[in-house]
């Protein structure tokens, strides 16, 4: 392959490093039918160097690394820890890194609810970050960023999927010192087109603008019980929390009904790791530390590389904490170590979806995205959030 004309959505993260790479910057990166981001290589301005094939973190082999530790861990800043997914391991590793004049890279929602990664370099704006999109997230520009920071000393902390760290590294190409990546177990990522189309299908519903949505609200405690959107009423902001076994959106993107192709085969969902730490759910916290209180988030953290080791060091008194174990953390964690795997309804979704053309929004009324979720799951979403704990540890 001679430039990166030639990938497709299978083999294609949408991850950027080729954009930024290329000398003479004849990759555009375009949005398939599907809404997601491919590179498109403008051939007669190409100059053959082939840096772009050469760097693409989906044709070289990855330098993984082995984890070292695994910790099953919670912020002791309850108002933090009830912005976040989990328990709150993004924000204390930022604070840390801003403290110390330092960049911090993740994902975040714009005005107009699109979903990108940016840098902030100010604690007010950490929370911008929290919080999971159960979307895929724009890189842009922020691998560039990251670069110019890397390249003046300063510390830069990014964040994202695993992928979006080996787009990163491979945009690079040396170590830094200075930088520090965390990752997160990724289960996959719908388009921003599709996700759009799910705000709309919300919008004419409610018959309002939706301003925000919040994936992982913990009102009724850690887990997938509930999600939270925002949207303003006579010029009042307004929260409307919503049963997640309601929404056609969310039971699609948990059954694994609508991600992105190349999620299928993600390379780095296994036991070996691309990043210095990695931080998701540690789904069963209860079940393997009896004393934890997981209430309002747990989460799993591991450890992957000498410097993820010292960055913990520096931050561990912010955190409650106990030693764990990578065999617990994947009996409820599959996508630790395997990809999602492909269903029988992900082709037939994105086909209607693309057959509705500007009336998208109407696919989330089809059958085939109907939620089906059991009664058992149902009920156990409607219990306050203690009982469940509770239940969960017997
Ligand atoms: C699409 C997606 C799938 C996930 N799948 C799993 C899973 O299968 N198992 C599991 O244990 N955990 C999964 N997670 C991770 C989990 O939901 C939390 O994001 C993670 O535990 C960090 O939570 P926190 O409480 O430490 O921090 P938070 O304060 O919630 O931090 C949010 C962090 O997530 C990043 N982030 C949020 N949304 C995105 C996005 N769309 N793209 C890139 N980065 C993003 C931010 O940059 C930041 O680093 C997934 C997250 C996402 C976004
Ligand atoms: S570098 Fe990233 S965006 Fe470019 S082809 Fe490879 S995976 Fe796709
Ligand atoms: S081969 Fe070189 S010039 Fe051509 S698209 Fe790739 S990086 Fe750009
Ligand atoms: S599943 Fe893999 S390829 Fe898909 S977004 Fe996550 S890390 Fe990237």
């Amino acid at each position: 392959m001679k430039n990166v004309g030639l990938m497709t959505e299978k083999n294609c993260t949408g991850c950027r490093a080729c954009e930024q790479l290329c000398p003479v910057k004849c990759i555009k990166m375009t949005a398939n039918n599907e809404g997601f981001l491919l590179p498109q290589v403008q051939e007669d301005v190409c100059i053959g160097c082939s840096v772009c094939v050469n760097n693409c973190p989906q044709n070289n082999k990855l330098k993984l690394n082995s984890i070292r530790e695994v910790l099953c861990v919670k912020n002791k800043d309850d108002v933090s820890l009830s912005k976040s997914a989990s328990g709150g391991v993004f924000p204390v590793l930022a604070e840390f890194v801003l403290e110390n004049n330092g960049l911090v890279f993740g994902s975040t929602y714009d005005e107009e609810v699109n979903v990108l990664n940016i840098g902030i370099d100010n604690k007010d704006e950490i929370e911008k970050i929290q919080g999971s999109k159960y979307v895929q997230s724009d890189t842009k520009g922020t691998f560039t960023e990251a670069k110019i920071a890397l390249d003046s000393g300063r510390m830069v902390l990014y964040t994202g999927t695993p992928c979006q760290i080996g787009g990163l590294k491979a945009f690079l190409r040396k170590d830094y010192d200075n930088l520090i990546t965390a990752e997160i177990i990724c289960h996959g990522v719908p388009s921003l087109k599709f996700f759009k189309a799910f705000l709309e299908y919300l919008n004419n519903k409610y018959g309002r603008k939706i301003t925000g949505i919040d994936f992982r609200c913990k009102d009724r405690g850690w887990g997938n019980a509930v999600y939270r959107l925002f949207y303003k009423k006579n010029g009042k902001n307004i929260k409307k929390v919503v049963y997640t076994d309601k929404s056609s959106y969310y039971d699609a993107f948990l059954k694994g009904n609508i991600c992105r192709k190349s999620c299928y085969s993600c390379l780095y969902a296994r036991g070996q790791r691309i990043a210095d730490i990695t931080m998701g759910d540690f789904w069963g916290a209860e079940e393997f530390h009896k004393n934890f209180n997981s209430i309002n988030g747990a989460s799993y953290l591991s450890l992957n590389t000498e410097k993820g080791i010292r960055y913990l060091k520096a931050i561990e008194n912010k955190f409650d904490y106990e030693k764990s174990d990578y065999k617990y953390a994947i009996k409820y964690n599959h996508n630790l170590e395997k990809p999602t795997p492909i269903s029988n309804k992900r082709d037939f979704i994105y086909e209607e979806f693309i057959k509705l053309g500007n009336n998208g929004y109407k696919i989330f009324d089809y059958d085939c995205l109907k939620p089906s979720v059991g009664i058992k799951k149902k009920i156990t979403n409607r219990l306050p959030a203690k009982l469940r704990n509770w239940l969960k540890k017997l």
